[in-house]
């Protein structure tokens, strides 16, 4: 229901109410009428007590009137006619009492008035001795006396005058004043009558003599009794006067009834207006109000389902709320969100502030829009003021065509769309700051594009740069001094190699030829001597150079394709005999599976093995020295091999908290060694970095006492043509090796594997005929023989069995036991074939070839014969200063069979040039005049065609970088560094002499 009707309702209800209201009430009042009608009849009723109570205030003022006036006291002391005459005798008759007399103090009367016939005061009933103690009750007196069938009413009052009259206990009478009426039965029935009044006398006697009661004992009922007197004082009888006044009592009621009633509607039509109005229109509001306040939808659940307006807008509400909390949850996320971003502004605000970096933006015009105020900072502008500028104002003049171009090219670029989005665009400049100063920044700009990826404008970063382009600048400079340092340096290195390489020359080659002459044993033993303490010289001094050239990054390794087995084994050769020397076991294992030819710097890897294989022949003193080569893992790829260098040796080892530092410069574990042991502690630093430039890695693995392994790993290239090597299988059934030496044990069978041979391993050679008898059945027998050993006799005697029996024996030894062994057993229907210690599978390989294919002892000589070259016919210059050097040379060419000239200068040398048949030149580039250089450019430039020909080889003690470089350009053939041995001088001449 709406609230209207509602509304309509209540008000509906409230009127209906009063309605009946009206109605009971209009409908009370017509009986009220009725009733008051009835009343006013009944009114009569009341008339006798009326009568009776009036006649009784009357005659009651009468005496008080009378008694309280000076002149009835002045009167009753001097009675007078004419006072009784003007005030007295006509009282009765005015007030209509039947007597009036007066007695004085003493009781004797003094005025007496009887308007009856009837008795006279001196018959009045009453004994005068009664009088005084009537007025001890009170002032008047009032009773009834029954005289006869009558019944006399009294009143009377003690006189006192005006003053005295209410001061009641002083008074003094001054006489006493008395009036009667007479009661007559016909008038109290006519009374009776008249007011419908029931009259009767009760002689109960139960009344005090003085009183008369009016006992109205409700509005319908009434009674009024007077006590009769005799003349004693003595109550006689009681005239009682009673009536019940019904309509008067019903119109009570009824008038109650409808205050009560009315009282009643109101009360209801207010309890059932408040109820309902509370109910439908103040709850709801409440609800809704506490809701409003509150905010607690819940305050109106009550109310949701009801269907007036409240119920409505309790749902609006509801409504209202939920929207409202959406709001503000969109408002507190929106807080939020707002308080993250002020955050995040105050951050980036902070950050922009304190960046000392400067970020700005531009348009496609280069009118900037912003810059940080970090610009201040570093070119003293403000930004406002930064921003107004020019781009051709922005650099020094030196800088602006470079900067105008890098923003201009830039804007092409993204314009004709050449650059991805974010590609930075990175240069350096040189602002000119507010003050003119220049002042270097690095500037990355990047492209700004709108929605569309339209570019926009640029923006970027400016970072100074200044002092790290000063100090870049200072660095270069320094670095341009150390250059120049380092190159004079390299320059002192060079003239020192050269000047000590020059006598160390002269040293190692008179002690060569010396060694060459006829010497008695001591004397031999002490040039031997001279001529090894040389070597080391000269191997230090080469060290030394090696390291300053790494050092100053002027070595430079070659690329060229070497065998790679060449260069281990020649490595090892170096140091078979030492190693005879010293006892020590040295074997050689070089993988079968790895490629012949690879390329790289064999002279670099051979130094680098044999640094590592002279420390540890340097270091072992018994037990053995192994080289393996090997593929570096087995993810072996033969056309790009991982090689690696193991070189393990059972020497002193390394303690382990020195093992990385061995390959740091001069670095020695004890250098007690060192004094022990040559050395400069440059080997392993210089090998570490030539390994290094090849690409390579070098380690150690080392026990104190037990040995160590030095690895190193190298990636070699091989020729895109390199296919691995095939061999042919050899027809050889059994093969017996009679060897103890684990290394090589290990050597033989991979390398008999892979050549399908079948083979046996035996640690001791047979002795007895019994033992030898068993192999008979071989077709070749090894025998791995080293001298110093306990054993050297029983595998002699064995080899001299076997020998004669005729079979093919392969002697593995050093070249010194194998030439003692074939002297002591010199016959054999097959020779002793000999193999070589190192050795590579090539050479056993070719080797066992050799021994499958050789039939018989006299086809085949096999001690090979020192070569002896010569090149008789041949005339070689040799310009040369230094004469030591020029007869070291001069000896050995002349043991060559080859005719030397000799030149002290460049000049001289094309001199002897000119006017000689010279077939080859040795040119030394230092010498004075004219240096080898020169006359090499000077030959290489002449008429004489046939002189221009002639092979030059220099011949110098420069062994620093470039120098070789510098012969080849001015036209030499090749480069011999001093000191060089005899071989590389036939080697030489074997290649340009042919
Ligand atoms: P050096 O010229 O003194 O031999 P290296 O650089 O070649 O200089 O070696 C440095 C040091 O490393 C050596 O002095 C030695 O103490 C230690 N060392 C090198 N190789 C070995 C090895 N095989 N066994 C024990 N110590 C070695």
């Amino acid at each position: 229901m709406k609230i209207q009707h509602k509304v309509i309702t209540i008000l509906v209800s409230s009127f209906a109410l009063m309605l009946v209201f009206l109605t009971i009430y209009g409908f009370l009042s017509d009986n009220q009428r009725i009733i008051h009608y009835n009343s006013i009849v009944e009114s009569k009723k009341i008339i006798v007590k009326n009568v009776i109570q009036n006649q009784q205030g009357k005659y009651n003022q009468l005496v008080n009137d009378y008694s309280s006036w000076d002149g009835m006291v002045d009167f009753i002391k001097t009675p007078t006619k004419q006072w009784s005459a003007s005030n007295l005798e006509s009282m009765p008759a005015i007030y209509k009492v039947d007597y009036v007399w007066i007695y004085n103090p003493d009781l004797q009367p003094v005025f007496a008035k009887s308007i009856t016939k009837l008795q006279c005061l001196d018959t009045l009933p009453i004994a005068k001795k009664q009088i005084p103690k009537l007025f001890k009750i009170g002032k008047n007196v009032h009773f009834f006396l029954k005289i006869g069938p009558n019944i006399l009413e009294v009143f009377g009052g003690r006189v006192a005058g005006t003053k005295e009259y209410f001061h009641e206990n002083t008074l003094t009478p001054r006489g006493y004043f008395f009036v009667a009426k007479w009661w007559d039965i016909p008038f109290i029935e006519n009374l009776a009558i008249t007011t419908d009044t029931d009259v009767e006398f009760d002689k109960s006697n139960k009344v005090s003599s003085h009183e008369i009661f009016a006992d109205v004992k409700s509005d319908a009922h009434f009674v009024i009794r007077y006590p009769l007197l005799d003349e004693n004082f003595k109550v006689v009888a009681v005239l009682k006067f009673e009536n019940t006044l019904t309509t008067v009592a019903r119109w009570g009621y009824y008038n109650q009834l409808t205050i009560i009633t009315g009282f009643a509607l109101l009360l209801l039509t207010i309890v059932l207006s408040i109820s309902l109005i509370n109910r439908w229109i103040s709850y709801p509001m409440r609800r809704i109000t506490k809701t409003l306040n509150t905010s607690d939808v819940s305050n109106i659940s009550p109310i949701l389902k009801r269907t007036d307006e409240f119920g409505k807008l309790s749902q609006l509400l509801v409504k209202h709320f939920e929207v409202q909390k959406q709001l503000y949850e969109e408002i507190d996320n929106h807080n939020k969100t707002q308080f993250a971003l002020s955050e995040k502004e105050k951050s980036l605000s902070l950050l922009i502030n304190n960046i000392s970096d400067i970020v700005w933006t531009m348009d496609l015009n280069f009118v900037m829009s912003y810059v940080t105020p970090s610009v201040t900072q570093h070119f003293q502008y403000a930004p406002e003021e930064f921003v107004i500028l020019k781009l051709e104002q922005l650099f020094i003049p030196k800088s602006v065509d470079e900067g105008v171009e890098f923003f201009t090219q830039m804007r092409d670029d993204l314009l004709k769309g050449k650059h991805h989005s974010n590609t930075g665009f990175q240069t350096e400049l040189i602002i000119r700051c507010k003050d003119g100063k220049p002042l270097w920044v690095s500037v990355i700009a990047k492209p700004l594009f709108d929605d569309q990826a339209n570019v926009t404008g640029i923006h970027g970063t400016m970072v100074n740069i200044d002092n790290y382009k000063k100090a870049i600048f200072a660095a270069a400079q320094a670095h341009q001094e150390v250059v120049n340092a380092s190159a004079v340096k390299s320059d002192f290195m060079a003239n020192m190699s050269h000047e000590i390489r020059t006598p160390l020359n002269g040293i190692i080659g008179m002690t060569e030829l010396v060694l060459h002459t006829d010497l008695h044993d001591s004397q031999e033993i002490y040039v031997q001597n001279i001529k090894q303490s040389a070597n080391v010289l000269h191997d230090i001094v080469t060290d030394i150079l090696d390291f300053s050239k790494i050092e100053a990054g002027k070595l430079k390794l070659l690329n060229e394709q070497f065998e790679l087995a060449e260069i281990v084994l020649l490595s090892l050769n170096v140091f078979s005999a030492k190693c005879e020397l010293k006892k020590v076991e040295l074997s050689c294992f070089i993988d079968p599976r790895l490629p012949k030819m690879v390329f790289g710097d064999p002279t670099r890897l051979k130094q680098v093995i044999m640094n590592i294989l002279g420390n540890a022949i340097k270091f072992t003193d018994q037990g053995e020295i192994e080289l393996r080569v090997t593929p570096l893992d087995k993810t072996y790829d033969p056309l790009h091999p991982q090689i690696l260098f193991s070189i393990r040796d059972t020497g002193i080892g390394i303690p382990e908290n020195k093992l990385h530092e061995i390959f740091d410069s001069f670095s020695q574990v004890d250098r007690s060694f060192s004094k022990k042991h040559e050395g400069t502690g440059l080997g392993l630093t210089i090998s570490k970095k030539l390994v290094e430039l090849m690409d390579g890695d070098i380690w150690v693995e080392s026990k104190m006492e037990e040995g160590s392994i030095f690895k190193f790993k190298i990636p070699f290239l091989v020729s895109d043509s390199f296919e691995p090597a095939v061999f042919k299988q050899l027809e050889i059934n059994r093969v017996v090796v009679f060897d103890n030496h684990q290394a090589n044990i290990q050597t033989l069978q991979t390398y008999f594997d892979q050549l399908n041979i079948n083979y046996q391993f035996f640690a001791e050679c047979p002795i007895s005929e019994k033992d030898m008898d068993q192999f008979k059945e071989a077709e070749v027998l090894f025998f791995n023989v080293q001298n110093h050993l306990l054993d050297y006799e029983d595998n002699l005697k064995s080899i001299r069995f076997f020998a004669q029996l005729g079979k093919k024996i392969v002697i593995i030894a050093s070249p010194t036991i194998f030439f003692k062994i074939q002297k002591a057993v010199s016959v054999s229907k097959y020779p002793l074939f000999h193999l070589p210690k190192p050795y590579s599978f090539n050479v056993l390989y070719h080797l066992l070839e050799f021994v499958y294919s050789s039939k018989s002892l006299a086809s085949t000589t096999i001690v090979l014969k020192k070569e002896q070259v010569v090149f008789p016919n041949k005339t070689v210059l040799v310009a040369e200063d230094n004469n030591v050097n020029f007869l070291i040379i001069k000896e050995m060419l002349k043991k060559m069979q080859v005719k030397v000239i000799g030149a002290i200068n460049g000049m001289d040398a094309i001199d002897k040039l000119l006017k000689n048949d010279v077939d080859f030149i040795f040119m030394d580039i230092h010498m004075p005049d004219m240096d080898g250089v020169e006359a090499t450019h000077v030959i290489r430039k002449m008429d004489d065609i046939e002189k221009q020909k002639v092979p030059i080889v220099a011949l110098t003690a420069d062994a620093m970088p470039g120098y070789k470089e510098r012969c080849i350009e001015v036209g030499m053939d090749d480069y011999i560094t001093k000191p060089y041995s005899q071989s590389t001088i036939i080697n030489c001449l074997k290649k340009y002499l042919k």
